[in-house]
């Protein structure tokens, strides 16, 4: 023990331990992100000067111009927009909703239309109400109970999982698809519990889609806030005659042409291989996008800046990409994976940071095995920074079409636990995220974008199909 303190004392104390050259790197980068990082100051700008930037939106298109402006001013070899067109939705003006008890005892409720749902009629939606914890429960009640109904899907988010990711995926199919399940057994409407573990009064949005539901089949579907679906789910029980009352005005319009934003570091040695870091720059409209997904854009951006600041120069080429459209369409994600095919680009690495602005613990990491392990060996020059998850799994729905056989992909995974406080919520805002916290992400991405050009992934073997 005493053997073993000793030699540790002298590891930390004498003046003879150098740095590696990866650690003095990495610790550049780090230093700089903490002192001199952009990313805070672009986020404010999205956030505070633009504010929430749904596809098609006024905010969106600004939020284009400002992004492709500020990466103009970094001195990159190339930057430019790739159009791409995107689908408009608009919610109109704000919901409104409340339970009847007894004819005229009425009491409000906070809701908000689901991304993609359809109005209800004019004068808005009055039916009783049906609670269930999920759609494999709609057989089990069968037509005559649900039709004429409007179905509250109640299944809260597991808060036993620690990734609170996990918990979301959990629920979210009552969101996403609750509408579609819930009209093949005629209800008239939806409204769903909020993808949120703690109990509050904000609706969360977020994507739904009708599947292959006629038109004028289609059902209108809204959020509830947790505290709403407590209170109805208690008032149900006492009183199943409860009625439930909702209008919302929300509408699909043409599609738009929008843009991915992109700037490129061309490699001085393989300006073939590709590697990409971003985000989506688009969001919801309720809050201004400042976690999903403000904090994954700005991050992406520094990422260029920090490694051409800390005099890094690329061997492979490095792109920031900010997709347009992830939050309701993903056509950004789509038009970038099929321009790259078009043009045969060879790309080996993609990053994505779209799970909040949080304390960052490290990365999921989708690749060959080898690849994996070749990310895991470098743990110890992370550790410092208190990042330490390394672990196979998913990147990121915007890089996710890139993926190919012998690529490595991969996701920054910051602190899960408040994420999903905030997630398509009216407090998705500025205020939420930890300006250290932010750069502490940025840094860790360059860190590992620096490891990956340095050592290059490792080639798989392609199966050729
Ligand atoms: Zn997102």
């Amino acid at each position: 023990m005493r053997i073993v303190l000793l030699l540790t004392f002298l590891l930390v104390s004498t003046p003879f331990f150098s740095q590696t050259e990866d650690e003095k790197q990495i610790k550049a980068i780090y230093d700089e992100a903490l002192t001199n990082g952009k990313a805070y100051d672009w986020l404010n700008y999205l956030s505070n000067q633009i504010g929430g930037r749904l596809s098609g939106s006024v905010q969106a298109q600004h939020a284009v111009e400002y992004t492709k402006e500020q990466l103009d001013s970094l001195g990159l070899d190339k930057v430019w927009l790739q159009p791409v067109m995107v689908p408009k939705w608009v919610r109109g003006v704000p919901e409104f909703a409340y339970f009847e008890t007894k004819p005229g005892l009425t009491t409000n409720v906070p809701i908000c239309a689901l991304g993609g749902s359809v109005s209800t009629p004019a004068g808005g939606l009055k039916a009783s109400v049906v609670e269930v914890k999920g759609i494999e429960d709609l057989e089990k009640l069968g037509r005559d109970k649900i039709a004429g109904k409007i179905v509250f899907y109640n299944r809260p988010m597991d808060p036993t999982l620690i990734n609170t990711f996990s918990a979301y995926s959990g629920c979210v199919d009552q969101r996403y698809s609750g509408a579609a399940e819930a009209g093949k057994y005629g209800a008239v409407g939806v409204i769903v519990r909020s993808m949120n573990l703690r109990l509050d009064d904000y609706p969360h949005t977020g994507s739904m889609g009708y599947g292959e539901t006629p038109v004028n089949q289609r059902i209108p579907a809204a959020a509830i806030s947790t505290n709403g679906a407590e209170l109805l789910s208690t008032t149900l029980k006492l009183n199943p005659d409860a009625k439930f009352y909702f209008k919302q005005n929300c509408k699909q319009l043409d599609d738009v042409q929008s843009y991915n934003v992109i700037g490129e570091i061309t490699g001085s040695t393989y300006p073939n291989e590709i590697m990409v870091v971003g985000g989506h720059l688009d969001s919801w409209d309720l809050g201004d996008g400042s976690h999903d997904d403000g904090a994954g854009c700005v991050q992406s951006m520094d990422v260029l800046r920090l490694l051409k600041e800390t005099g890094y120069k690329p061997k492979r080429t490095l792109r920031v990409v900010l997709f347009m459209n992830e939050e309701n369409g993903m056509r950004g994600g789509n038009k970038y994976a099929e321009v790259a095919r078009n043009k045969n680009e060879e790309h080996v690495f993609a990053l994505e940071s779209d799970s909040g602005g949080f304390t960052p613990r490290g990365f999921s990491i989708d690749a060959s095995a080898e690849n994996v392990k070749q990310i895991q060996g470098w743990r110890d020059l992370f550790e410092p920074y208190l990042i330490h998850m390394f672990y196979e799994g998913g990147s990121g729905a915007d890089i996710g079409p890139l993926k190919e056989e012998g690529m490595v992909l991969a996701g920054l995974r910051p602190d899960t636990q408040r994420y999903f406080d905030h997630h398509h919520a009216e407090n998705d805002t500025f205020e939420h995220v930890n300006k250290r916290e932010l750069e502490l992400g940025a840094a860790t991405m360059a860190s590992l974008v620096y490891l990956i050009d340095k050592y290059g992934t490792i080639p798989t073997k392609k199966i050729k199909g």
